[in-house]
């Protein structure tokens, strides 16, 4: 069975490593184009995903952790959310993980290379548009085609987005991430509430991650910058932080016959 994954970001690679671990014919090529980047950032994940690179890649997430830079996370820790700061822990016996989502497929690929060989292919392609029939999907690249029993489709933030929901009742837009070169020695997510929005905080073994989020048609750029420096009491300006514009948004389709969107 022949599948292609579209996409190397974080879903991209969950799904590579899904179809070669579980489904015992699938022989699986991933697809991307090395100039669309990835989102990259430090993330936070749910449970699934140290279950999921250790059973398919043999990835543990204490052992093997400088590849990743992942730390264990062991729930959510709110601040300033109420009058006592509390934590919602994940239920024992399971653990997440905080990554560098930039080093995932790399890291990743390399197992999966040793450990599914030929089952597994990475092409380098920029792809224009599937088409598909009752049996098959073709791909077509900028230059030549290729066809595939499935397609996954990865792709992450869509061109155009007629196809999708948009979810209007998000009260935000935009994140300033403050990256500081510092471990994080926490095993939780931080939820920070603030003035304009909420903060996640993010331990990876080399830095840490904070995503100042808030809606930048209530918040001007310079007083998230000023609250920013208040927490943490620096002195930055806008252009020491990453900063990321997004629209919340659903597909209104997943399923399409043979093309599945992750
Ligand atoms: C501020 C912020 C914080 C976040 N924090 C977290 C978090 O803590 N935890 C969490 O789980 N999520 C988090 N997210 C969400 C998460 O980062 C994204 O949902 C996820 O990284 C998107 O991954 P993806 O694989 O869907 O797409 P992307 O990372 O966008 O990757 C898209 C891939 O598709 C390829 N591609 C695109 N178009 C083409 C084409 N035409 N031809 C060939 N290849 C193509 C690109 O080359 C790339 O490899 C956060 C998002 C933001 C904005």
């Amino acid at each position: 069975m022949k599948i292609a994954v579209i996409g190397t970001g974080t879903v991209g690679v969950m799904s590579v490593l899904h179809f070669l671990k579980y489904i015992e014919k699938a022989e699986v090529t991933c697809i991307y184009n090395p100039k669309k980047k990835i989102l990259g950032i430090g993330e936070s994940s749910n449970v699934n995903l140290p279950h999921l690179l250790w059973d398919a890649a043999n990835y543990n997430v204490f052992i093997d952790s400088k590849e990743l830079s992942s730390t264990v996370k062991l729930g959510v820790k709110y601040r300033n959310w109420r009058e006592n700061d509390f934590i919602s822990p994940i239920l024992p016996t399971h653990y997440a993980m905080h990554f560098d989502n930039f080093a995932l497929s790399e890291k990743m690929f390399a197992r999966a290379k040793k450990l599914y060989g030929k089952k597994f292919k990475v092409l380098n392609k920029d792809i224009k548009e599937l088409k598909q029939n009752e049996k098959e999907v073709t791909i077509l690249f900028t230059k030549g085609k290729a066809t595939y029993d499935y397609v996954i489709d990865c792709r992450g933030y869509p061109d155009n987005y007629s196809n999708y929901h948009m979810i209007t009742s998000l009260p935000i837009n935009r994140a300033f991430v403050n990256l500081i070169p510092k471990p994080g020695d926490w095993d939780y997510t931080y939820h920070y509430a603030h003035k304009n929005g909420w903060m996640f905080g993010i331990p990876l073994t080399h830095r840490q991650g904070w995503g100042y989020l808030f809606n930048d048609k209530i918040t001007t750029e310079q007083e998230a910058v000023d609250e920013i420096n208040e927490i943490f009491k620096s002195n930055k300006t806008k252009k020491d932080l990453r900063d990321f514009n997004f629209k919340p948004y659903r597909s209104k389709q997943f399923l399409n016959n043979i093309i599945i969107k992750n």
